[in-house]
């Protein structure tokens, strides 16, 4: 077996013991004879998944009885529209914080249901930061307050909560999601597509306050995009099951090697490993201001294209892979959530030193 450096932004790397119990049980459950695959989504042991994970889930992020938990369908851009529809009419203003793709696509949809309030655009610097929460234009009375906390394509990440003075934040946390403790009490809602933190594309776990959810009360929404269709463990439709047993597994993981702390630090090491090598000099550059800087998608520039371009080559023949910066704004991006081994990130340290000195 071979199992190269993956630095994906997602689909993402997945723990080797995740995925190696996944295939020990692949062709026969626990002596079912069928696989999990293969099961009713209503059988004793798809509900018994169902319901691990959700209470692992509560368990990881402190959620008490307050909160709903979803696994639902059509990834982090279907809650783009679904979060307004649920939640936002015409003469009603929700505050979006826009920190680049992701949160430009969610205005975009929220455009069509009510009022958007761009609370903060870090447009202008190429959305090299995230505001501090001084920086914020919030309007009184708003229905939620959007932010994504970690740009995936240009490599921010907020350092903590925005402070919205009690308007419950919505988040599209799908790039750092349990990759550290966060302050739940500050949340209306939390939705994350799996595939870069949590498991394999396919499922979106979507958490919601209860007292929060009791404030949608549009008329006119369709059945399946209506968050109550879902709540408290509903299973309207057939869930994505292969996924969310996935998803359970690799829960199991996270408590097993010390829960969202544990998480944190290591995540803030291996950053920091890659940030030192950038700050080292001038041949690297990083794209985004430190106080802003991603412990999960660490993005920089060399000197030239065509010296990044062999860069991406160079590190290939290192089994160091997938490290083209996103389509859109290109250079080198290193995608590091919580499965990306230390070992790999050092691996890629000592390739950035090795490279500059040879072409440095
Ligand atoms: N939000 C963020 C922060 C993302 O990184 C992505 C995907 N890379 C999305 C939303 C879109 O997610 P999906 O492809 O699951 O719709």
């Amino acid at each position: 077996m071979k199992r190269v450096h993956n630095f994906s932004a997602g689909p993402a790397i997945l723990p080797l013991e995740v995925l190696q119990k996944a295939q020990a049980e692949l062709v026969d459950y626990q002596g079912t004879g069928t696989s999990i695959m293969e099961k009713s989504h209503r059988g004793p042991e798809y509900t018994k998944i169902d319901a691990e994970a959700r209470e692992r889930l509560s368990r990881i992020l402190g959620l008490g009885d307050d909160f709903e938990i979803m696994f639902l369908q059509g990834g982090a851009s279907t809650q783009f529209f679904s979060v307004p529809f649920n939640f936002l009419s015409k003469g009603e203003t929700a505050d979006y914080i826009n920190t680049g793709t992701w949160s430009k696509k969610s205005i975009k949809e929220a455009q069509l249901f009510g009022s958007v309030n761009e609370a903060f655009s870090s447009a202008e610097s190429n959305f090299s930061k995230v505001p501090a929460s001084s920086e914020l234009k919030l309007t009184p009375n708003a229905k939620y307050v959007h932010f994504t906390s970690n740009n995936t394509i240009f490599g921010t990440q907020f350092p903590s909560e925005p402070e919205t003075n009690g308007v419950p934040l919505v988040c599209d946390a799908s790039s750092d999601f349990l990759s550290r403790p966060i302050d739940v009490d500050k949340y209306g809602m939390i939705y994350s597509g799996a595939q870069k933190n949590l498991g394999p594309a396919g499922v979106t776990v979507v958490i919601i306050r209860k007292s929060f959810l009791a404030t949608a009360n549009k008329p006119s929404v369709p059945t399946m995009v209506n968050y109550k269709t879902h709540a408290e463990g509903a299973m309207f439709n057939t869930p994505p099951t292969f996924a969310v047993y996935m998803v359970n597994l690799v829960l199991e993981w996270i408590e097993s090697n010390g829960g969202l702390n544990a998480f944190k630090l290591l995540n803030e090491e291996k950053s920091a490993l890659l940030y030192n090598e950038i700050d080292a000099d001038d041949f690297y550059r990083g794209t985004v201001e430190e106080a802003s800087r991603s412990n999960m998608n660490v993005c920089f520039r060399l000197g030239t294209e065509e010296l990044e371009a062999e860069f991406l080559k160079e590190a290939a023949t290192h089994e160091l892979v997938a490290l083209k910066g996103h389509r859109s704004v290109g250079g080198v991006r290193a995608s590091i959530y919580n499965a990306c081994p230390k070992d790999s990130v050092e691996a890629l340290a000592s390739f950035m030193r090795e490279f500059k000195a040879m072409k440095g």
